[in-house]
């Protein structure tokens, strides 16, 4: 269902030799959800850098037009502040629905809203590929195994998720949201992706979202002491934001359904973590210990097998390469051009 143009090129893009010789790929029309946020924005740049044409559609609760504002006055870019919650009318090609809150501090905020944002939102956007035709990709998370039996985790795993607990608005959000993915896909012939991510980080992050890596660093550059939840044994696997890019547009491009796990398999415990933003930032940054969050996984790694086979994706960027590209931008939005030494 790619769509070709003779002789007229918006990019010579690479689809694994499928294009015939002397066609370049015409731009497609894509929509991205929650495209002005963390994740969203920098899918938006590749997209937009490829050739295709993107129409970005949030609702500004985590996202910020500073993420997407280098693409203003470009005519292939088109944002539109909407609700996914409301049905929506566009021709499009592709679907990237992202539109969620990530961070536990956000999606708890209001969690019956998140879960209108996991189901009617979903379903939404999965009405609208129906009626128009397009492929939709969901970004799902690495939630939907909750606190898992399994080490590391398989997409095979069905998961351990308390359903009534503070965080199950997001796990038990996105679990439906698979669900309905799935449904349309088996009773309605759309064509659907399913990426399970992992904890990701990089730059444009929100400064003050939360999330562990955005507090260290945070912390770190302000002179203030890393808040360690609990023990600081728990452990996360951290991925480095355009491994999760790169991985999204070829679960997208290719032809396998997914489920599919993608994260960096690097497991790290918090403190471990800790010593890392020490060792990029400020060796002498003090550790605070808190009492942790209520249902927090004791542990979380991928199993990339799946991606590496069937995607020929793998994580490139190691946290100790990923972590100074994020210091650097948290940096200058913090002190602004005023070059501080944090030293
Ligand atoms: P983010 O909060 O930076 O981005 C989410 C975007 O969605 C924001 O721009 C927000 O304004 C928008 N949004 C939220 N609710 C909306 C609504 N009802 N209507 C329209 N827009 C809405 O988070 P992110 O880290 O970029 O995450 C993007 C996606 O990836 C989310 O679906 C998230 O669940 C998933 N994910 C992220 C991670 C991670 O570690 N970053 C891990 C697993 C899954
Ligand atoms: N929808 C939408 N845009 C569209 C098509 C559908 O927002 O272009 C919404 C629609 O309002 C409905 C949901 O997607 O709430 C599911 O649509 P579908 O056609 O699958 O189901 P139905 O409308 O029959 O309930
Ligand atoms: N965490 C921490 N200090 C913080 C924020 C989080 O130790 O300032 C811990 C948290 O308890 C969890 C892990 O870091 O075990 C990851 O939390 P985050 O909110 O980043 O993402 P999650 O994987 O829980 O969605």
């Amino acid at each position: 269902r790619m769509i070709y143009q003779n002789g007229v090129g918006f990019g010579s893009f690479n689809s694994g030799g499928k294009i015939p010789l002397g066609l370049k790929r015409k731009g497609l029309r894509i929509v991205v959800t929650g495209g002005a946020g963390f994740v969203g924005s920098h899918l938006v740049d590749r997209l937009i850098a490829r050739g295709d044409s993107v129409i970005v559609v949030d609702n500004f609760f985590t996202g910020r037009k500073e993420n997407v504002m280098h693409h203003f006055g470009n005519p292939r870019f088109e944002l539109i502040r909407h609700d996914v919650v409301e049905p929506l009318l566009l021709e499009v090609d592709q679907i990237y629905h992202l539109a969620c809150p990530a961070s536990p501090v956000h999606y708890k905020y209001n969690p019956v809203k998140t879960i209108k944002t996991n189901v009617v939102g979903t379903l939404n956007m999965l009405g609208l590929a129906k009626r128009v035709g397009a492929r939709f990709l969901l970004t799902s998370t690495s939630e939907v195994y909750g606190d898992p039996l399994e080490h590391p985790q398989k997409e095979t795993y069905w998961g351990n998720v308390n359903p009534i607990g503070v965080r199950s608005c997001y796990d038990e959000g996105k679990r439906t949201a698979e669900t309905l993915t799935m449904d349309y896909h088996r009773g309605a012939g759309v064509e659907v992706r399913i990426a399970r991510i992992f904890n990701t980080y990089g730059p444009r992050m929100c400064i003050d979202d939360g999330r562990v890596v955005s507090n260290f660093v945070a912390q770190a550059l302000r002179k203030e002491p890393l808040t360690v939840y609990g023990d600081g044994k728990q452990t996360r696997s951290f991925q480095f934001v355009s491994d999760l890019v790169e991985g999204l547009m070829r679960l997208m491009e290719g032809e396998h359904v997914g489920p599919f796990n993608l994260g960096n398999p690097g497991e790290f415990t918090m403190l471990e973590l800790a010593k890392v933003v020490q060792e990029t930032i400020d060796p002498n940054a003090q550790i605070e210990h808190r009492p942790n969050t209520e249902d927090d996984p004791h542990k979380r790694k991928p199993d990339i097998s799946r991606a590496k086979e069937l995607l020929g994706w793998e994580p490139k960027v190691a946290l100790r390469k990923g972590l100074p590209m994020m210091v650097q931008d948290f940096r200058q939005r913090i002190f602004g051009d005023h070059k501080e030494d944090s030293s």
